[in-house]
């Protein structure tokens, strides 16, 4: 355990509702603050790649399956997509859609015992499928760090937030106690809590949700991570801590350089914070593109429906349109489309063409980077006749 560093407790830190005891990001402490490890946006981009193009993420056909008692769990399948430093990619879909099992695939963190991987996960340059355990846990912090859910369950309740912080950062770096705990102030400063030196041996119960959830971002960010994902980092939030953390994660983002993973169920945060979405039902990537063409005309019905759950903020009150029935499960999926017991554009597809054949994630406009999957022949005349008049 580490030894006594700072004062006593600041009360006015300690509370549940998190708002007004976020400090603001100081702005020269993102430049300054960083400790002799970390390097510039710039740095880190022309480090990976002369021409920044090169994605640093690179996922190809990946499939990831948990043998059970009652059968195969087929949790993500035939997932490929690609994320460059600086770029924000969300990943968007019901629970039970395949976003987290395959971000955590991402981060090794599957017990290679109990699962079934097949497929590619390069990252910056380095294939993580089939790594050795060892290998991947030097991986993790410095290559790709993960901010989880649930901070409150995601923190040790033994330990001092100093011990948690800086556990990764010795690991990685041969320094001392003291540049460790320099560097957790550091990390805690650039995250907006204040008073971070009396605030290192306080344990998680004294912070506030948010506030855990500034100290789970600092231990992510505290190896300079080239790749940060975010699992849902705010849902456990009220709607104003949730807005602050966005903009921290984006702050930092920006600063860092990083490529971030967003993974949300939430297509208002997308518009937020995305420069690309995918969005997965079912264990499989359903529609692919940039945050624009995904939220002005997407292609998809599942989209059609996520776009239709969000609700108004302002003007007249309108009915909302949930997509029915609920998500399939993954030991038993539907055949052929999978979302086809729950569509409503089945009909308008000739035959039984929905139940009986997977339809193939395809490009539908020059963009080859603008991908769905789906039979519908003009989907975007039908967003614009059906769907776009009834959205809220
Ligand atoms: Fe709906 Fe058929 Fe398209 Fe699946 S393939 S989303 S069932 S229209």
């Amino acid at each position: 355990m580490s030894e006594m560093w700072g004062d006593a407790v600041d009360a006015s830190t300690i509370g549940s509702g998190g708002t007004a005891e976020a400090a603001p990001i100081p702005a020269q402490a993102t430049a300054e603050s960083r400790g002799p490890n970390t390097i510039t946006r710039t740095e880190r981009i022309r480090a990976v790649d002369s021409s920044g193009d090169a994605p640093y993420l690179e996922v190809t056909n990946l499939t990831v399956a948990f043998p059970t008692a009652d059968g195969v769990v087929r949790a993500v399948q035939d997932l490929t997509y690609t994320l460059k430093l600086g770029q924000t990619l969300a990943v968007v879909g019901e629970s039970g859609s395949g976003k987290s099992v395959s971000s955590m695939a991402v981060m090794g963190l599957h017990d290679p015992k109990s699962t079934r991987m097949r497929g590619s996960i390069r990252l910056g340059g380095r294939e993580i499928v089939g790594m050795p355990q060892e290998e991947l846990r030097h991986q993790r912090g410095r290559a790709a760090a993960m901010i989880f859910q649930d901070p409150q369950s995601s923190l040790h309740p033994f330990f001092t937030i100093v011990k948690q912080i800086t556990e990764a950062y010795v690991t990685h770096n041969n320094v001392s106690t003291r540049a460790a705990r320099k560097r957790a102030v550091d990390m805690l400063g650039l995250v907006g809590i204040p008073n971070a030196v009396r605030r290192l041996d306080d344990f998680p119960h004294q912070f506030s949700g948010g506030m855990r959830q500034r100290v789970m971002i600092a231990m992510a960010l505290v190896n300079d991570p080239k790749l940060l994902i975010a699992d849902e980092p705010t849902t456990a939030l009220d709607v104003t801590v949730q807005a602050q953390i966005l903009d921290l994660i984006m702050d930092l983002q920006r600063d860092f350089g990083s490529a971030v993973l967003f993974i949300t169920h939430d297509l208002g945060v997308v518009a937020e914070i995305a420069d690309d979405v995918l969005v997965m039902y079912g264990g499989r990537a359903v529609e692919h593109g940039t945050v624009k063409d995904i939220l002005a005309s997407p292609h998809h019905p599942y989209t059609w429906g996520l776009l239709e759950s969000i609700p108004a903020v302002s003007g007249e009150p309108t009915r909302l349109h949930p997509i029915p029935g609920t998500p399939p499960s993954l030991l038993k999926l539907p055949s052929g489309c999978s979302f086809h017991p729950r569509c409503e554009f089945r009909q308008r597809v000739p035959g039984d063409l929905c139940r009986t054949e997977l339809p193939d994630l395809v490009p539908r406009t020059a963009d080859p980077g603008r991908t769905s999957r789906c039979h519908l022949a003009h989907p975007d005349e039908i967003f614009a006749t059906d769907i776009l008049p009834r959205l809220p």
